[in-house]
């Protein structure tokens, strides 16, 4: 058994049981509740009075970290059955509810379990999104299935961000390993539920949770203003990317977790003149390589390229991360930053 050729730091815990008394058919991922480096992360285990490890780390900058080796089990998951069998790993996230993680962590993350999975003979991830049904599941010779920390303590263990971006996991290591993200067997995979739709702003929305961080931005990536320590309803005056303003001006919520947020229905009557529709336009690429990403934001997955300084349409302008501006493509192919762009 080997450990992944992915780790550029290793530093063993002595927190471990010795080898597994189990073959390796779980991945259980965790945040580790700070943006820790891998080599910090690795640090919270060295001393034995911690009596907890994982068996990977991975760090704020994406960088994988080796805290017990592959064939050992660590202490992590408060349960000594799943432990036998599952891959450990620690993510370096934010500190509060929803425990989010940037994209290096979670891209990082996936060729971590694509790593895993290979070198464990398995073609397929599985998130099976239920605790019985996971638990009670036993994985096919090729099928490794996902677990996670709350469902053996009271935790919110691997937070709110990763486990609902679990399916995607899944999927997305399943089809670099070259299989079919198709439910396997009896079990339907669960998506999280998402609102993915907004009526017209603004609208009001329900907050359900207690602890809902405000952010400056429309993203993760942007600091925590505030959070409500209620439960209420308020205003939103615009959205992007799945991100809602806030009509108080105290800054932006994420509107997609239904978990967290109800959406309500539009409060304002259109004032005429500002419904007017966004007006196409031509630009020209400037840069040699312009990354093409899924949303208006440099926290959005990248769909492509654009290396040939061509000529392409924008049908839509967002606010987002790391861009002045980002312009939708027309193709359909995804969102450009305008910085790298002359208007024509
Ligand atoms: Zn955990």
């Amino acid at each position: 058994m080997s450990n992944s050729s992915l780790v550029s730091y290793t530093k063993l815990s002595p927190n471990h049981s010795g080898a597994r008394t189990h073959s390796i058919d779980r991945i259980t991922p965790h945040c580790v509740v700070g943006q820790l480096s891998a080599e910090s992360i690795c640090g919270c285990f060295t001393s034995p009075s911690r009596e907890a490890s994982c068996n990977y780390g991975i760090g704020t900058d994406g960088r994988i970290a080796l805290c017990v080796e592959e064939k050992n089990r660590s202490w992590c998951s408060s349960s000594n059955a799943n432990d036998q069998r599952a891959v450990t790993i620690e993510c370096a996230s934010d500190t509060t509810h929803p425990y989010a993680m940037n994209n290096k962590v979670y891209q990082s993350l996936i060729n971590l379990c694509v790593d895993i999975c290979k070198r464990n003979g398995k073609k397929k991830l599985l998130w099976l999104g239920d605790k019985t049904k996971s638990l009670n599941y036993s994985p096919k010779s090729d099928e490794m299935v996902i677990t996670v920390h709350r469902w053996f303590a009271n935790k919110a263990c691997p937070g709110d961000w990763l486990y609902s971006r679990l399916g995607d996991l899944a999927s997305q290591v399943t089809a670099k390993l070259g299989g079919s993200s198709a439910s396997s067997g009896t079990t339907t995979p669960t998506q999280p539920s998402t609102n993915t739709s907004f009526p017209k702003t603004p609208f009001t929305v329900q907050v359900l949770v207690s602890d809902l961080n405000i952010r400056k931005g429309a993203g993760m990536n942007y600091g925590v203003t505030g959070k409500y320590t209620g439960k209420g309803v308020f205003t939103i005056t615009s959205v992007n990317n799945g991100w809602g303003k806030l009509k108080s001006g105290a800054g932006w919520i994420y509107l997609e977790n239904a978990s967290y947020v109800k959406i309500g229905s539009s409060t304002g009557a259109s004032s005429g003149s500002t419904s007017s529709a966004f007006k196409a336009y031509t630009v020209k690429v400037t840069a040699d390589a312009l990354n093409i990403r899924k949303g208006a934001g440099t926290n959005y997955g990248i769909s492509g390229t654009i290396r040939d300084k061509g000529v392409y349409t924008i049908v839509a302008e967002s606010n987002g991360s790391g861009a002045t501006k980002w312009g939708k493509l027309k193709s359909g192919a995804g969102w450009i930053s305008l910085d790298y762009c002359k208007k024509l």
